[in-house]
């Protein structure tokens, strides 16, 4: 079934159809149109499965792609046009040129904590690059993944664009079919069997993985700034977001003070009761759920600490006083739980996060650049911010990506393009002249070459 319908579209897409700006620019408006006569239908599922209030939903998923969507038809002529580079001297004559192609079909494999973004964002870059694609949403989000099908097939023929709905053996099918680029979004250990697919037809691959991404808080922050964006960020879809801060790294002087402030804006954003609050968002399943609730027994709980498995909720809840051996700190945690760890140097800092993999964000709360700048060059992450949490993945100027175990590739705006495109090099010659210096028969080609070629 799978099969057949890559085979469809491979043909489609052979036809060239699918690479003129104009037809491009079409898709990406039909997208969005279709997108905003689901929107009011998106937001429910999202708030049906996930809990998601409409604030997050809107600007965490809908509002993101359409910022997404609008940012490239506005730049796609100008990135879909070959760019002249230079040409050295030893090839007098010639120009050279880069060629952006699309790879043909694409397929996307997308997580469940963003359902509708984490699939749709990277369909954007497959559309604008010029590709074909299929797209596998996530089985723990099923409504979502329904309403995906719904909205794609209403958009697009399936020879084009379509979504296969299914788990592990629906993805284990589409992963022995030969396409032409994979995009997979999801965790480290099945971003390293897709990797495993993919290798044995040689199939460019991006992975937008995960990992334990720091938070760093030293003494010369602002407090306030700091505690109020943390909750945010680690809060927000209850601490189910990829970039989320996964554990806090605070200087031993700050740290009673900052954890007051946290527990301000936590009863701030989510209130007394946050089981009751609109703003604070479900956990997926109730076997997650298990998991997160297994990390509640280490350590001594700060704040929070209560939770209701069947109704798939955990209160915002920070930790203190975790090794580094505990099982919380041997995964990523993906849930609403804060370790936190005192410090008293910044090379402690970074002995401490380079016990883990290199993580996919990063956040420093400093008033003091040079800190600033020494955790920038000291340790390797995807990307993150200064004095700020997730923010950085909301620019179409900045890619966004892991690095090592947090994946590799990266996307949103040109990124988007450019992750979905490969860029041929051309060499343009002349006839009209021809630099004999090369060729076997003149007599002094090595001399020559030699002066070249230093
Ligand atoms: P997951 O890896 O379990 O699943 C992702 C997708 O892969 C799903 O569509 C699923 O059906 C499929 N899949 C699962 N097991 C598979 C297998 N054995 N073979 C083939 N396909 C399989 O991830 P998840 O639980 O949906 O999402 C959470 C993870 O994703 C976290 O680690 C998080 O950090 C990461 N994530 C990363 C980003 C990013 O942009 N880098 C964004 C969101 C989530």
């Amino acid at each position: 079934m799978s099969a057949e319908l890559l085979a469809k579209q491979q043909q489609y897409f052979r036809t060239g159809e699918t690479t003129s700006v104009k037809f491009r620019l079409k898709q990406l408006k039909k997208l969005k149109e279709a997108i905003e006569s689901y929107e009011e239908q998106i937001m429910e599922t999202l708030y049906e499965e996930l809990r998601k209030s409409p604030l997050e939903a809107y600007s965490m998923e809908i509002g993101f792609v359409y910022k997404e969507i609008r940012f490239m038809m506005k730049h796609l002529r100008k990135w879909t046009k070959p760019k002249r580079v230079k040409t050295p001297l030893t090839h007098l004559g010639a120009k050279s040129f880069l060629y952006p192609e699309p790879y043909g079909v694409s397929l996307i494999i997308a997580p469940w904590n963003y359902p509708f973004q984490l699939a749709i964002a990277p369909l954007v870059g497959a559309i604008a690059a010029g590709n074909c694609a299929i797209v596998k949403p996530s089985e723990y989000t099923p409504k979502m993944s329904a309403l995906l099908k719904k909205i794609i097939s209403k958009a697009f023929d399936e020879q084009y664009v379509a979504v296969v709905e299914g788990g592990v053996d629906v993805s284990t099918e589409l992963l022995k079919l030969r396409f032409d680029h994979i995009f997979f979004t999801g965790s480290v250990p099945v971003g390293k069997i897709v990797m495993e697919a993919a290798s044995r037809h040689l199939t460019p691959l991006t992975l937008e993985l995960g990992g334990k991404s720091p938070a760093i808080v030293d003494e010369t922050a602002n407090l306030e700034r700091a505690a109020k964006r943390l909750v945010w960020g680690k809060f927000a879809n209850a601490g189910q977001t990829c970039i989320a801060p996964d554990y806090l790294l605070v200087h031993e002087a700050v740290k009673e003070q900052l954890l007051e402030k946290m527990k301000h804006y936590i009863r701030e954003f989510y209130g007394e009761q946050p089981e009751t609050s609109e703003h604070y968002a479900k956990i997926v399943s109730e076997r997650h759920t298990k998991r997160l609730v297994s990390f509640l027994h280490q350590g001594t709980i700060v704040h929070g600490g209560r939770y209701e498995i069947e109704q798939r909720w955990i209160e915002p809840t920070i930790i203190a006083g975790v090794s580094w051996d505990d099982p919380i700190m041997q995964e990523e945690i993906f849930g609403p739980i804060l370790p936190v760890f005192a410090f008293t140097s910044i090379d402690e800092v970074i002995a401490s996060i380079h016990r883990y993999e290199k993580p996919l964000a990063l956040y420093i709360f400093s008033e003091n650049h040079r800190v600033q700048q020494h955790i920038i060059e000291r340790v390797s992450f995807g990307g993150g911010c200064i004095n700020d949490t997730l923010m950085h993945i909301a620019t179409p100027y900045l890619p966004f990506g892991g690095v090592g175990q947090s994946g590799f590739g990266a996307y949103h705006g040109k990124a988007s393009f450019d992750a979905f495109s490969h860029y041929k090099s051309v060499l343009k010659q002349t006839t009209a002249l021809d630099l004999s210096i090369r060729y076997p028969n003149h007599p002094n080609a090595l001399k020559w070459m030699k002066r070249l070629l230093k």
